[in-house]
């Protein structure tokens, strides 16, 4: 059992075959506009691939959630048109994505051609996984190609459902690249250094407990350190909390220590009298009734930057501190410049920490910058990604 390769594929001959690419087109749209391009360009090389192998390329993504209607600020036609001045060629496209115009369109394609297919997510039957609809997506190509890893925790037709219905079927560049990094994750040189951070311990409960007895340093910051320190008995003032999760967060820590790893709490704080960018701002080690923690302070900030720099391997996700304010970014910039400057395999994956560190311009000194936040956080903790289980062969 294995998942396919894109190359391996590829030296297997694909010309003049219809193949089936799912990929992650979800781009921000203004005015009809693509207005950050990254993800269609980190789509190109198994695009070109294809494309050169005189494929008959047929690529299918959803954009936004449009709930099973069809939405006209949704349309994929203006990705269309970005990617063909991306790639220097024509891209058709097709205001379907299943059903007869959609098949006469692929009818025409020529080998070495590329046709983009209207959002998925304009059918409800995508994201139910319905059968009859995943029967439609398979019945227009030969091959299946998944190189959407963002949506390969979730089981719907494009990502699971019509896998089952081809012989040949790979993973492409992107996820394939996806899974090869965060599996150091799983099977690390140690020591391994986790990093979580982030507003809540409810948004990465099984992330910690997966974590937890899996890495040998568990460093925690950002607010989801609060709830650790309240339901130890110490201080919080206003800073955010969640009660209902202390046990929750006690038995993480239980876990961490009967595994005999570490898991580290900060131990000073940068608080604020008000959530605001302005709001004058003091280190304390206890958090004082009235104000509100939204940094770590900077000697947890060493401590966690000294943990880096010891790390072979490291896993970040969840920023320290509210670093979309300056007042508040300096834990998490001291931290993301150590793990920049570690000799350790880097991974941080996260919307927002993928933002922290674009924003501190440290994007090229990672070793991976994971696309999929949900699903580089579910592949990390060892669940099978339905996506990928239906590429095994
Ligand atoms: P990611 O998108 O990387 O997975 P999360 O969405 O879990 O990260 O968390 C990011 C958010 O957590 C940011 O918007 C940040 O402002 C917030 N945050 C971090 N520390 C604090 C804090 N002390 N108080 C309130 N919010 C915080
Ligand atoms: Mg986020």
């Amino acid at each position: 059992m294995g998942v396919k390769s894109l190359d391996d594929l590829l030296s297997e001959g694909v010309r003049g075959q219809r193949v089936f690419v799912r990929a992650d087109l979800n781009v921000p749209l203004r005015d009809q506009a693509v207005t950050d391009d990254s993800r269609l360009r980190a789509s190109l090389p198994t695009f070109r691939k294809l494309l050169a192998a005189g494929a008959r390329l047929i690529v299918a993504s959803h954009l936004g959630r449009p709930k099973g209607q069809r939405v006209a600020a949704l349309s994929l036609r203006p990705v269309a048109a970005q990617l063909a001045k991306l790639l220097g060629t024509g891209v058709a496209f097709c205001e379907e994505c299943v059903g007869e115009s959609a098949r006469s369109a692929i009818d025409e394609l020529g080998d070495g051609r590329i046709q983009l297919l209207e959002n998925l997510r304009f059918h409800a039957g995508e994201e139910r996984n319905d059968p009859d609809f995943s029967k439609a997506l398979a019945a227009l190509a030969d091959i299946y190609v998944n190189d959407a890893f963002g949506t390969a925790h979730r089981a719907h037709a494009s990502t699971e459902g019509m896998a089952a219905h081809f012989d040949r079927v790979a993973a492409g560049d992107l996820l394939d690249s996806e899974l090869r990094h965060l599996r150091v994750i799983r099977e690390p040189i140690r020591p391994l250094l986790v990093i979580l951070g982030g507003a809540k311990v409810s948004d990465k409960l099984s992330v910690l407990e997966a974590l937890a007895p899996h890495a040998d340093v568990l460093a925690i910051g950002g607010a989801m350190a609060y709830t650790f320190i309240a339901a130890n008995g110490g201080a919080t003032g206003n800073s955010l909390v969640e009660p209902d999760r202390f046990g929750d967060a006690l038995a993480v820590q239980r876990a961490a220590r009967d595994a005999e790893r570490r898991l580290l709490l900060p131990s000073d704080h940068l608080v604020a009298d008000r959530f605001e960018a302005d709001a004058p701002t003091r280190v304390v080690a206890e958090i004082p009734e009235g104000v509100i923690g939204l940094d770590i302070g900077p000697a947890t900030a060493s401590r966690y930057a000294s943990e880096a720099a010891n790390a072979r391997t490291i896993f970040w996700n969840g920023p320290l501190g509210v670093f979309e304010m300056e007042a508040f970014a300096a834990g998490t910039r001291t931290v993301a410049t150590a793990v920049a400057d570690s000799p350790a395999t880097s991974v941080v994956g996260g919307g927002d920490s993928l933002a922290a560190i674009h924003q501190l311009g440290l994007g090229n000194r990672i070793d991976h910058l994971s696309t999929g936040g949900g699903a580089s956080l579910e592949y990390v903790q060892g669940l099978k990604l339905p996506g990928v289980a239906a590429l095994e062969r």
